[in-house]
């Protein structure tokens, strides 16, 4: 007897061409993975499309035999988002990365969710724009990716997110409607904003084929700074004198002393033994004394509770030097212990010396050691719990949902950029309360009403 999938799948060979369609078992794995170590979980297979009639075709195969559909883009997702957790149709964006349009005088980009974040980032620069939002995943991960899961970066402090950026959209719903969102100019509040719902809806409500970005003009001067303290407490201290003096930086970095320790394995910069903590800060504009003066006046902000002297990049290469400490940390941590699970919770700024001594008392209650570092500047706080074996996930799992409860309780979030997906479903309604869930699964309910898109993600099973 032909199963669903098997009639499903006998449709697709039908309507696309041999090489965009992976059946092999082994192919297929890679696009059940992510970098959210929750396991692997393989569609039985992946359709690699070019335009949205495709995707609707792929929706109408869907719909008449019932097998889901999952959105895979570039897989550097932290949450689980493209794992097929009940098998079904993998729909690869990676063809469709062109950028159609950059206008220096409209201010925007027109691009292909396929399009590398870092690339596009590249190709805007040389038309004098610039597009803010910088995940350090950026070589990796796809624009299409990033207004999934509505990433941060660095610059969220000055810029703001994604959600910030995204003009306007076109997106293929379950039901096969192709929906153009939003606008191409700046500024348009008519009807509800169903660009920004999209913005963050993690692959659940729809499949994103084109999106308009706003873009600014690139500022042309950047300074670069580096600041140890004595502990957390005082780093935390310098973040709101320095919001508080009226200095905007367009980053505030923030690294505990186990992110230190870490990142003093290669950087390029010694650091106290007795080193609590460190930020990075970063300023930017257009007039070069203005910027490297904003980032003298931040360093006589924070003097007093630093330890040692500010150091501030000269050049170029010290910049680099700089960011170089922050960005391998994830790779430097695993020097300490070889496993590692990264959350990423927010919490009011007030409150982010209080996180990272909870997220360490349960580690050190657990038996884990836990680093803490990210983007001080709005709260966002990546708590690594590092280990050794993978027998210890248990204890692993019971620290990381301790992280979380505790986040939320302090005020914040389970997530600040990386989204909900399968890793922290069990604890949205811990968040937002069982009626809001529930209307978001009415939600969801309208836009797929059938429940076939990306299912088991965001909410627990019902
Ligand atoms: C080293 C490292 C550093 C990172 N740093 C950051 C950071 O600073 N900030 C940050 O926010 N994140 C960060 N991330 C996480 C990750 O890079 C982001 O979540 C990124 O946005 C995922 O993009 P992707 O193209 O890899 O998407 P994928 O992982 O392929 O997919 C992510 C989700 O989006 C859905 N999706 C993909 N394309 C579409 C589409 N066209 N339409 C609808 N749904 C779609 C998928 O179904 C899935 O649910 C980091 C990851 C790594 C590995």
């Amino acid at each position: 007897m032909t199963t669903p999938m098997q009639a499903a799948q006998a449709e697709l060979e039908a309507a696309f061409p041999r090489e965009r369609l992976v059946l092999d078992r082994e192919k297929l794995e890679a696009y059940g993975r992510d970098e959210s170590e929750l396991g692997t979980f393989p569609p039985n297979v992946a359709v690699a499309v070019e335009s949205a009639e495709e995707v609707r075709t792929i929706f109408a195969v869907a719909s008449r035999h019932r097998v889901p559909v999952v959105p895979v883009a570039a897989r550097s997702g932290k949450s689980g988002g493209v794992l097929a957790l009940q098998g079904g149709i993998a729909i690869s964006l990676e063809r469709m990365n062109r950028v159609l349009e950059i206008s220096p005088d409209d201010l925007i980009a027109r691009v292909q969710p396929g399009v590398n974040t870092g690339l596009l980032q590249a190709e805007v620069e040389k038309h004098g724009l610039f597009y803010p939002p910088d995940p350090n995943s950026l070589e990796l991960c796809s624009i299409g990716g990033n207004v999934a899961e509505n990433a941060g970066g660095p610059r969220a402090l000055k810029y703001g997110v994604t959600r910030e950026y995204v003009l306007g959209l076109t997106a293929v719903l379950p039901t096969g409607e192709i929906v153009r969102l939003g606008k191409r100019s700046i500024k348009g509040v008519a009807g509800y904003d169903l660009t920004a719902l999209l913005v963050g809806s993690e692959g659940t409500l729809g499949i994103v084929t084109e999106i308009t970005l706003k873009l600014l003009p690139r500022p042309r001067h950047v300074a670069t700074g580096l600041v140890v303290f004595p502990s957390v407490a005082a780093a935390a201290r310098a973040v709101t004198k320095v919001l508080t003096a009226g200095i905007l930086p367009r980053c505030l970095e923030l690294l505990d002393d186990v992110a230190l320790a870490a990142a003093a394995r290669t950087s390029a910069y010694r650091f106290p033994a007795d080193a609590g903590a460190a930020l990075l800060v970063e300023t930017d504009g257009n007039d070069a004394d203005a910027v490297f003066g904003e980032l003298v006046r931040l360093a006589e902000v924070v003097q007093s509770d630093a330890q040692g002297d500010v150091i501030v990049a000269q050049n170029e290469a010290q910049r680099r030097d700089i960011w170089e400490t922050r960005r391998y940390l994830s790779v430097n941590l695993k020097t300490l212990h070889p496993l590692k699970l990264s959350e990423d919770v927010a919490v009011p700024r007030s409150r982010i010396p209080e996180m990272v001594e909870r997220a360490k008392a349960v580690g050190a209650r657990l038996g884990l050691a836990v680093a803490t570092y990210g983007h001080a500047g709005d709260g966002n706080l990546h708590c690594n719990v590092l280990f050794d074996r993978a027998e210890e996930r248990p204890k692993v799992d019971e620290a990381v949902a301790e992280i979380l409860r505790a986040a939320v309780d302090l005020g914040g979030t389970i997530t600040g950029e990386h989204g909900v997906g399968l890793a922290k479903r069990d604890f949205l309604a811990y968040e937002q309360g069982e009626a809001v869930v529930a209307l978001e699964r009415r939600l969801k309910a309208v836009f797929d009403p059938l429940g076939l898109l990306n299912p088991g993600k965001i909410f627990p099973p019902a």
